[in-house]
């Protein structure tokens, strides 16, 4: 303990309560706390409320996600102060806020959930040097992940393990989450000269040309993932029996995943409590599917993604990362941006690229769709641009899932079948066959007869008067033609693995197994 006798939980992701090693340490631990302050720092990297902001960097946030943070945020306050505690706002420099923080409050124990990413890798180097010379204990274990990510490697030799097959079998069981129950928690020391807020708006962010009707239909906060998840567990039978990639990427009425994925971003959901409930659901059946398909393995993919990612320099691009194949991808603007825009002339690609600017989340397959056309399919866009895009738009946008995830669709890294490709025509109408999912994103081809919906290009002219939409005026004619574009994209992967041959030999056989 240092020299003083308050507590300071910093959260960065971690917005819970439940399964909270690092408030439950701020707020009791070894020797319990005079006072505790649990507070949250506005960081500007994060905020760029400029809508056509997609620049390289990834740590990019659109509106939807900024606003399921604040909800988030909102609910954490409302559940402290029902502990009889409130969270503390402070905007700026996170480096520079914390440190006037543990100054002015005479903080002797500071505690936050450890973080992979490279962006708090390198923070909290500076935050805990500064606690050591101030003579500060700092308390910050893993809780965003199963596992260690470290312990992980350290088992594989100091390498990440590369395929999801030699995870598992690294990985073992988790530990269990704390079943810690608060009645109270210290009170809020003094707060001196801190100009402390509420939880802002987003408005007061900047995100002033908002159109609150398109908000995502998801709330934020650990309240609303915990009724989430007790919804999901209720249907025992489907937990059992999940299997992935069976799902439906069209249902939108009722999506066919858990949708969990924004809360576990932000921590508002513990993987190891969502984890133990899974098990319990398989204790009571026995017959229930696996990893990699099963609903367990979609978490176990999340632990992969992580390790792989805290295991490999430069994941977040192609140059410099030795797990990346180096592809000579197209620098094309106009194809990015009617890829971006929603503007291919394709309805399924559209109408997906809509639900995400719109829901700020898709299903696992319509995210496959997208990638793989903007990339080794059709378009032949560097994944980087595409993974930029999702960056900023996705709600459950994560740097480890994100970037391991656009170098699996492109065929970079982890999944190496090239001639695989999605059909932006044919691979929705076999889910949807009447076209729903692109009729209520894409309302311009709300009558298109079904014959069409998919290819409306090929609509006669007196249908498309019919359906009041002129194909090249009201909705785009195709950018490409699939069938030449993604003769030509398979093309130049085989060229390029040719020359990349020497990269193959980096990863095992099972990964070209390692299909999902
Ligand atoms: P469920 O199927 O209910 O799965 C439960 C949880 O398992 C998810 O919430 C998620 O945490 C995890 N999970 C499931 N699939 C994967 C996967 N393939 N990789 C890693 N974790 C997984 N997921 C993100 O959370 N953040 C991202 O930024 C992200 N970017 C993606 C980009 C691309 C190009 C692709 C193809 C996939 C991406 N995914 C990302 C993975 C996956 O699509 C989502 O996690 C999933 O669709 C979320 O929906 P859900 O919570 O209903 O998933």
């Amino acid at each position: 303990m240092g020299f003083g006798s308050g507590s300071l939980m910093w959260f960065r992701k971690g917005i819970r309560i439940h399964d909270n090693p690092a408030l439950e340490y701020a707020s009791g631990g070894s020797s319990s706390s005079s006072s505790l302050y649990p507070l949250f720092i506005i960081d500007p990297h994060y905020m760029k409320p400029d809508p056509n902001a997609f620049s390289p960097g990834s740590s990019l946030a659109g509106l939807n996600r900024i606003n399921f943070l604040l909800q988030s945020l909102g609910d954490l306050d409302v559940n402290l102060k029902k502990l009889g505690s409130r969270l503390l706002i402070l905007k700026g420099d996170p480096h520079e806020v914390l440190i006037r923080c543990l100054k002015e409050w005479n903080i002797g124990k500071l505690c936050f959930e450890y973080d992979t990413d490279p962006y708090y890798q390198a923070l909290d180097i500076k935050i805990k040097d500064y606690a050591l010379k101030a003579g500060i204990e700092v308390f910050s274990p893993v809780s965003h992940t199963l596992f260690n990510p470290t312990d992980i490697i350290q088992k594989n030799g100091g390498k990440p393990p590369l395929s999801y097959q030699s995870f598992v079998k690294l990985a073992g069981e988790p530990p269990s989450p704390l079943s810690t129950k608060y009645s109270l928690l210290p009170p809020v020391g003094h707060l001196g000269s801190c100009d402390i807020s509420e939880v802002p708006t987003v408005k007061d962010l900047g995100y002033e040309d908002a159109n609150l009707e398109e908000f995502s239909p998801f709330v934020g906060g650990e309240s609303e993932a915990l009724k989430r998840l007790e919804e999901c567990m209720k249907d025992k039978k489907w937990v059992a029996n999940f299997e992935k990639p069976k799902g439906n990427p069209s249902a939108f009425l009722k999506p066919a995943t858990t949708i969990l994925s924004p809360y576990l971003k932000f921590g508002c959901l513990s993987s190891r409590y969502f984890y133990q409930c899974i098990q319990d659901v398989y204790k009571s059946s026995p017959k229930h599917t696996s990893p990699p398909v099963s609903l367990l393995g979609q978490l176990l993919w999340r632990e992969f993604f992580y390790t792989a990612a805290f295991g490999t320099p430069n994941f977040d691009r192609m140059k410099g990362n030795r797990i990346c194949k180096q592809i000579p991808w197209k620098d094309d603007e106009k194809l990015l941006e009617a890829w971006r825009g929603a503007k291919t002339g394709f309805p399924w690609i559209d109408a997906i690229m809509v639900q995400l600017h719109q829901w700020g989340w898709m299903h696992h397959l319509a995210r496959h769709s997208v990638a793989c056309f903007l990339t080794r399919g059709d378009l032949f866009v560097h994944w980087e641009k595409g993974r930029d895009v999702f960056e900023r738009l996705l709600i459950d946008s994560d740097w480890a899932i994100n970037n391991g995830n656009w170098m699996w669709l492109s065929c970079s890294s982890f999944f190496y079948q090239y001639n695989r490709i999605y059909s932006p025509t044919t691979f929705g109408k076999k889910y949807d066959p009447n076209g729903d999912f692109i009729r209520h994103f894409l309302p311009v081809l709300r009558d298109m007869p079904k014959a069409y919906i998919y290819e409306p290009w090929t609509a006669p002219p007196s249908i498309q008067t019919k359906a009041n939409c002129i194909i090249g005026k009201d909705y785009p004619m195709p950018v490409v033609s699939h069938d030449s574009a993604s003769k030509e994209c398979k093309r130049k992967m085989g060229e390029t693995y040719a020359l990349n041959k020497t990269l193959n030999g980096l990863v095992g056989e099972d990964d070209l197994k390692n299909l999902r």
